[in-house]
């Protein structure tokens, strides 16, 4: 069975990598899908956030990261999935997400929603908590993986332009992982 797990991702945290995780233990494949909002100013570009996920669940042999536009229920039917995956955090989480389950149940009989609830130590964890602390000059080594912590602190730190990332300026694509490009490049960041 094939599950989706749609969402920003802006970034990737140790909450999210916890779902992940415990989603490929019960499907046999999990595609980690970016939703390219583009009502949404984010951190990282669509491509960046890719590399980053695929960095960070590059032990997970059946998780694929890939982007999508539109309705979540249609990305899935495109991908063959039966499932959406969604963590559930605290009781706002819970409102939102019944809501988003009840509505694409509308649109996809044959599409279930599965919440996998926090493990109690993420259950603060968002990406913007992540970015709050680091735009205050916090640490978030424990929120995040390593390379997502140095992305972030180029970031806000020294100012760099986010195309000079350590991850997705240095490290190659796995040709094992279904990449965007068609040429196996890592194509360049969205203006
Ligand atoms: P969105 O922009 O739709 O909120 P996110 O990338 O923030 O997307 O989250 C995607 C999914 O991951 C959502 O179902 C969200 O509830 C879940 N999630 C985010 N952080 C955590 C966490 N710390 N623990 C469990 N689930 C989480």
């Amino acid at each position: 069975m094939i599950a989706i797990y749609p969402g920003s991702f802006d970034p990737i945290t140790l909450g999210h990598l916890d779902i992940i995780q415990r989603g490929s233990r019960l499907f046999d494949q999990v595609v980690v899908a970016v939703l390219r909002n583009p009502h949404k100013a984010p951190l990282f570009t669509v491509q960046q956030r890719l590399v980053q996920i695929r960095i960070a669940t590059q032990h997970l042999s059946n998780v694929e990261a890939d982007s999508f536009d539109g309705l979540t229920v249609n990305y899935a039917q495109q991908r063959q999935a039966q499932v959406l995956l969604r963590g559930l955090r605290a009781i706002s989480d819970f409102e939102v997400e019944l809501q988003m389950a009840h509505t694409n149940k509308t649109l996809s009989t044959q599409i279930e929603t599965v919440f996998l609830a926090t493990s109690n130590e993420y259950s603060f964890l968002s990406s913007s908590v992540v970015k709050e602390i680091a735009r205050f000059g916090g640490s978030v080594d424990h929120l995040v993986p390593p390379h997502i912590a140095l992305d972030i602190s180029k970031c806000y730190n020294h100012n760099y332009p986010t195309a000079n990332l350590a991850t997705t300026a240095v490290i190659p694509p796995l040709q094992t992982i279904p990449m965007e490009s068609p040429t196996g490049t890592i194509p360049e960041p969205e203006v």
